[in-house]
């Protein structure tokens, strides 16, 4: 039933103005600026829903629910995306640290961090906002 998206598509990134119209101004500023939900206040943290988790700004398919688990960290969790062209990562030295950023990889919105403590069969853990996703429940549950 969902609709594949080819993440190849050009893609034109919607000006600030339709996505601050669009988006919530939490949505807007994690995407946008990297920001950071509070652990355990998100909308998917503790979700169990099968569906797929997709970019809240591009609606690029970016996780399933099968590979989502719970990573006791107050983010939603995932130990791999879709396919690996679907997240980016980048270098991130914010905050005296140097984490792996995680960004949509197609539209760029930031997503949250890898972190090298998942579980098998990947040992990545892809700690994301909920903020940044929009779940689309599968249709047999
Ligand atoms: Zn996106």
């Amino acid at each position: 039933m969902a609709d594949t998206q080819d993440s190849t598509d050009t893609y034109e990134k919607p000006s600030d103005d339709e996505l601050r119209s669009r988006l919530t101004p939490e949505q807007f500023e994690v995407t946008q600026n990297a920001g950071t939900e509070r652990a355990f206040t998100g909308t998917y943290w503790d979700t169990k829903t099968p569906g797929i988790y997709r970019c809240v700004v591009c609606h690029l398919d970016l996780f399933e629910s099968d590979t989502k688990y719970d990573s006791g960290s107050g983010w939603p969790s995932f130990y791999k995306p879709i396919a690996d062209d679907r997240v980016a990562t980048k270098t991130d030295r914010s905050l005296g640290m140097v984490r792996v950023e995680a960004l949509c990889g197609r539209c760029g919105a930031h997503l949250g961090h890898v972190f090298p403590d998942g579980p098998a069969p990947t040992g990545d853990r892809f700690c994301m906002n909920s903020a940044s996703l929009d779940l689309e429940p599968s249709d047999d549950d």
